[in-house]
């Protein structure tokens, strides 16, 4: 699903790279929606066979697609009331349910047909919970091939998912290179910083306020949480976990400990990850209207990540001009968001119509991502390629041009074959 200015993603997501009679299956690699949000449209469309997924991708997209299919109307009901505009939203919730309907969970590693002579297994891709790399493997008359299809590629060592394992033996890789032009800051080192942040700012007295996205970084947060209480590294002051859908995703992550990395210690000592004292999860609106009269230090982890809306917003109109608060960023802020504002630390922001001075501590930690960087990226690849020795050329999709620019080249000059197609491009192989 593309995402952004209006009238641009509405004009791509309603065209369809190619009719949905020729479509005979669909195979999802992870929840993300920029990944299955279409799937719905797909399905409101007239689709009606089988889309694969892992069983955690399953789960999270049943959460998510109908968390899309609710904002979708919501904010077509809102332009109809407020700007006399009509536009219909790309599909309902009822397609949203439907496409559960058609998604069928199959096991990491456990290879099931799409379509005769055509062969899929999936992978761990280290990225989010459920998140796949698929390797499809094509047989016509007595020739196999094997196409590598990345997926978003996750890091090594982030918090609750195992790492990332690059497949074996492709003939041709479609790759992601979203940070292919960067590094980030080392997981552990993003773990250390949010003890540091929340010791200073409890000492302060003052409340630390973290926009983050529902699914996935907000789990991550409360799992590093709970294992600095654990090593006393943080003060006891309470968490607050301020969003529906984040409490809907954890009951998701729950239920899939067979995904959880067993070489992370409190993944094997701790039996309720995401379940201590401290950490309370608020679903009503009225229990998160009243942590606005709480006192004393406490840490709110609220949507939306770019606390361009949701309830984050409430928390910052209130929070953000006490100095004793920290409002700490953890994931990327686009442009012209009030998150970027808050980045930049502009000195007013504008919440509600209201204009609040900025006067909160301001803390960025980058080490979040659920991206591999550029390093990550090169290893995956140089991971894949030991064993495969008739790799033909790599097929770099999921990038900003930049990024995508800067990996051909540093790909090239190590020896690879790499190509950027453009979209709607066929490549035989
Ligand atoms: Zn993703
Ligand atoms: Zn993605």
């Amino acid at each position: 699903m593309f995402q952004g200015k209006r009238s641009d993603a509405e004009q791509k997501n309603r065209t369809l790279p190619v009719p949905i009679a020729d479509i005979d299956s669909v195979v999802l690699s992870h929840a993300h929606i920029d990944h299955s949000g279409r799937l719905p449209y797909l399905v409101a469309e007239g689709y009606s066979k089988t889309i694969w997924a892992t069983a955690a991708t399953r789960d999270l997209s049943a959460v998510m697609l109908a968390d899309s299919a609710h904002i979708q109307e919501k904010d077509a009901e809102f332009l109809a009331k407020h700007k006399k505009d009509f536009i219909q939203p790309l599909y309902a919730m009822r397609h949203a349910v439907r496409t559960m309907e058609l998604m069928v969970a199959v096991p990491y590693n456990k290879p099931f047909d799409v379509v005769p002579g055509v062969r899929c297994s999936y992978v761990d891709a280290g990225h989010i919970l459920g998140s796949a790399s698929v390797v499809v493997d094509c047989v016509e008359g007595d020739v196999s091939k094997r196409l590598v299809f990345s997926g978003d590629i996750g890091r090594s060592g982030l918090a609750i998912i195992r790492d990332p394992v690059p497949p074996a033996g492709a003939d041709e890789i479609i790759m992601e290179s979203t940070y292919g032009d960067r590094d980030h800051e080392s997981v552990d080192g993003a773990r250390a910083r949010l003890a540091e942040v929340v010791r200073q700012t409890a000492a302060r007295g003052g409340r630390v306020l973290i926009p983050a996205f529902a699914v996935g970084r907000t789990q991550e947060l409360v799992y590093n949480l709970h294992s600095l209480v654990r090593e006393s590294a943080i003060p006891s002051i309470p968490i607050f976990v301020d969003s529906p859908l984040a409490v809907d995703t954890t009951t998701v992550f729950e239920m899939h400990p067979e995904t959880f990395d067993e070489s992370e210690d409190m993944v094997r000592k701790v039996k309720d990850l995401f379940e201590f004292p401290l950490v309370h999860y608020t679903r009503d609106v009225e229990e998160s209207k009243a942590l606005a009269h709480m006192s004393g230090p406490m840490i709110i982890i609220a949507a939306s990540g770019m606390a361009e809306a949701g309830r984050i917003l409430h928390h910052l109109a209130q929070g953000a001009s006490d100095p004793r608060n920290t409002i700490l960023i953890v994931g990327f802020q686009a442009e012209h968001t009030l998150g970027r504002r808050i980045v930049e630390k502009a000195p007013i922001l504008k919440i509600f119509g209201d204009e609040i001075p900025l006067r909160a501590h301001v803390e960025v930690i980058n080490g979040y991502s659920a991206h591999a960087d550029r390093t990550e990226l090169r290893s995956w690849l140089d991971a894949v390629k030991v064993t495969s020795p008739k790799l033909s050329s790599v097929h770099l999709v999921h990038g900003e041009p930049r990024a995508q620019d800067e990996l051909q080249t540093t790909l090239i000059a190590k020896g690879y074959s790499v190509t950027c197609p453009n979209p709607h491009t066929r490549i035989a192989f």
